[in-house]
């Protein structure tokens, strides 16, 4: 399943800044803390916002995080979206997304304006965008979140909004039939903009792949499918892939599912 972007209502170039997280415990079993990224700057966010986003930024690497730890070549989770031979790197993309350490990359956060050109376009539909550029003189890159994401059903709830409680009523395990769409949180999309960002590629050792997209010429070139040609990229190279992927791993090993539909 593909419920990329375009579904999410995402941007094409969503771009994260590397906020470095602060340690917090987290529910995933053998991970003490996620880093809080290093977000070196807040700019235009409201103080309940913020609040939102740094939950749904820990969100983002206990996602990363788990599907680094658990996911199997077989599982439908992965079978959706990638190639047994993009285990490496999709792994290590995780990795550097939930387990960088303090200073190891950075980016800024903007909560953006209503007409914001980023958040316009697509219709006025994009959640986020981040800019996937090379840094120039080691300035953190910015991840512009949009006023939509904090009112949109795909994106305004966190992962703690229910539990994950298999045939519990009011739980986030609903009985089918369910899709994609019903677990969506704003976690899933903060860990596709993380992708973006060319500090994160750098840590993940990505193969710099020379991209006709957006996406500049550092080592991640992430980019979304849609947004350039589908035989230009490999799996790897889609943040939605990546995010999805880790989303319903998560969803399917919490709720017992044995797959989810679009
Ligand atoms: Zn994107």
């Amino acid at each position: 399943m593909t419920p990329s972007f375009n579904i999410l209502g995402l941007a094409a170039a969503v771009l994260i800044v590397a906020p470095l997280l602060s340690a917090s415990p987290t529910g995933v079993p053998g991970v003490e803390v996620v880093q809080t990224r290093k977000i070196t700057a807040w700019d235009g966010c409201s103080k309940s916002n913020k609040a939102k986003l740094e939950k749904d930024f820990k969100n983002a690497a206990e996602l990363a995080q788990y599907a680094h730890d658990h996911m199997k070549m077989t599982d439908k989770a992965w079978t959706h979206y990638f190639r047994a031979k993009d285990e490496k790197n999709v792994k290590n993309l995780w990795d550097a997304v939930a387990k960088y350490e303090a200073n190891d990359y950075s980016f800024t956060v903007r909560c953006a304006a209503k007409d914001d050109a980023d958040c316009k376009v697509h219709g006025g539909s994009s959640f986020a965008a981040t800019d996937p550029k090379p840094e120039e003189k080691g300035k953190p890159r910015e991840l512009k979140v949009c006023p939509k994401y904090f009112t949109d059903e795909a994106t305004k709830q966190s992962m703690d909004a229910k539990k994950y409680e298999p045939g519990k009523r009011g739980s986030w395990c609903k009985l089918a039939p369910y899709k994609f769409k019903d677990f969506s949180v704003g976690g899933l999309v903060l860990l596709h903009e993380i992708t973006h960002l060319d500090a994160v590629g750098i840590k993940a050792k990505l193969p710099n792949m020379k991209q006709p997209a957006q996406a500049g010429s550092g080592a991640s070139q992430y980019v979304d499918e849609g947004h350039s040609p589908r035989d230009t990229i490999e799996p790897w190279q889609n943040a939605e892939s990546t995010a999805a992927a880790a989303l319903e791993k998560w969803v399917m090993d919490k709720c017992k599912y044995d797959d989810i539909e679009v």
